[in-house]
């Protein structure tokens, strides 16, 4: 690792460990994970007594490469996102999902004050964060750490995530074609949903892993 890279780590450390001490105090269960292989066998180990798992199509999860893993160890995938699902498939799925024993997903933003910011387009992503699941890993890696307040965080998504996401999804949206958003009306937009989770939920165990890596978008 060159100079620049071991101060450029140190300082990406800090703020990650900021946003775990500001998770913390909002009651979440709160990790410093210096690599993704620790997110990694952090999850598997927390998988252990999960049967059902559901994902929500989360790059950052598909980033630590938790998936085959976890289907070697013969678990229940709810995926909803793979080919060849027909509509009615593929909403059983998102159905089951939100009653699973452990949903893995990211979070679009997250703020050093400890808040959760996700921008959906169906839901099922951002409804089964906060209520349904037994437990719920969220994985957030560096990229996401937003040093501002609830504005900026949505901010960041419209300005990073919505748009590739769009691409991504091939969706005929006008950020998937300049990569910038212009808050359209076009039916397949993706930005209909915002959450805020500012405390942990009541009822959920939910967990948030902070990685010192640049992790989805
Ligand atoms: S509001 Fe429309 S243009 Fe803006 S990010 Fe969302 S889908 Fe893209």
């Amino acid at each position: 690792m060159t100079q620049t890279q071991e101060l450029v780590a140190w300082t990406h450390q800090q703020k990650c460990e900021k946003a775990v001490e500001s998770l913390g105090k909002n009651g979440f269960t709160a990790l410093y994970c210096p690599t993704a292989d620790s997110a990694r066998e952090y999850i598997l180990k927390e998988a252990a007594s999960a049967q059902a798992i559901g994902f929500g199509g989360s790059l950052s999860v598909v980033d630590l490469q938790v998936i085959e893993a976890l289907r070697s160890q013969g678990k229940e995938l709810l995926i909803h996102n793979v080919p060849g699902l027909s509509s009615e498939e593929r909403l059983a799925i998102l159905r089951r999902q939100l009653t699973c024993d452990l949903f893995l997903t990211g979070s679009n933003a997250v703020t050093l004050s400890g808040s959760l910011v996700n921008i959906d387009g169906v839901g099922n992503r951002a409804a089964s964060m906060f209520f349904g699941p037994r437990q719920v890993i969220v994985v957030v890696g560096r990229n996401k750490l937003v040093d501002g307040d609830i504005n900026d965080a949505i901010k960041r998504v419209k300005n990073w995530a919505s748009p590739p996401n769009a691409k991504r999804l091939n969706y005929n949206t006008p950020c998937a074609k300049t990569g910038f958003c212009s808050d359209c009306n076009s039916p397949d937009r993706i930005c209909r949903v915002t959450t805020i989770i500012d405390r942990k939920p009541r009822l959920t165990d939910m967990r948030v892993l902070v990685v010192n890596e640049e992790l989805g978008l």
